[in-house]
């Protein structure tokens, strides 16, 4: 059996300590030895971040460069169509063969509004979720059929995640890091320090490459 491998995709405009500090004690929590970020292409037609995409992807290579646990995977950024979950899923299932135990890591935030991505409900049969804990988020879905859905696939059982290539939901019980790119970008916009809010090597690359100012 191979062991777990977990995605974590987004838009990373910047990467920050949000996704990092639960990310690792997720990482502990379940014995994961990797994650692949995986940082998403905005379709044309929807708010563009306001770093380019070869930008996103130099701010995680600063972030993580101390951090073995991680790596990069740009094959979302290489389509121009939108980066769909699912369709990542698929072309790393097909690469990997159908036993490879893939994790796929959100916040509780994506978990509560996860009705509304393109075929969800193919999600699971393709790789587990890995859920970080994000305040001021409720821990309750927001209709009694999702939470329904949620309980039927809640583990509480790490080995499954080894044992099994997909299926489960994991709620893990990771550190409330208060912290989101809009607050960083807006803080940036305001000339307000973000020195505590993400590494200090991501922001040296923002203030030399001068984003996130008018
Ligand atoms: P923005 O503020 O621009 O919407 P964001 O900070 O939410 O960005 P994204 O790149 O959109 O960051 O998030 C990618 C993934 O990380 C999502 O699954 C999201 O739920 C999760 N995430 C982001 N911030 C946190 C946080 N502080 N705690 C837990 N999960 C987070």
């Amino acid at each position: 059996m191979s062991e777990l491998h977990a995605l974590f995709g987004g838009t990373f405009d910047p990467i920050h300590f949000g996704h990092l500090r639960p990310v690792e004690a997720l990482a502990q929590q379940t014995g994961l030895q990797k994650v692949t970020l995986l940082p998403n292409n905005v379709p044309p037609h929807r708010p563009q971040p306001e770093a380019s995409a070869d930008q996103r992807v130099d701010m995680l290579r600063c972030a993580i460069a101390d951090l073995p646990l991680f790596d990069i995977d740009t094959r979302e950024l290489k389509r121009d169509t939108p980066s769909w979950t699912v369709a990542t899923l698929e072309s790393l299932r097909a690469e990997r063969g159908a036993q490879q135990p893939l994790g796929f890591i959100i916040g509780q935030d994506s978990l509560l509004s996860l009705s509304k991505w393109h075929r969800w409900q193919d999600l699971l049969s393709l790789c587990h979720l890995l859920v970080c804990q994000r305040p001021g988020y409720p821990t309750q879905m927001a209709s009694p059929e999702m939470q329904r859905w949620l309980d039927q696939h809640v583990t509480h059982d790490v080995q499954r995640l080894h044992l099994q290539p997909a299926g489960h939901i994991w709620l893990a019980e990771t550190p409330l890091v208060d912290i989101s790119a809009t607050e960083i970008r807006r803080r940036r916009h305001h000339h307000q320090s973000c020195d505590d809010l993400l590494p200090a090597a991501v922001i040296d690359y923002i203030d030399r490459a001068g984003l996130y100012r008018d």
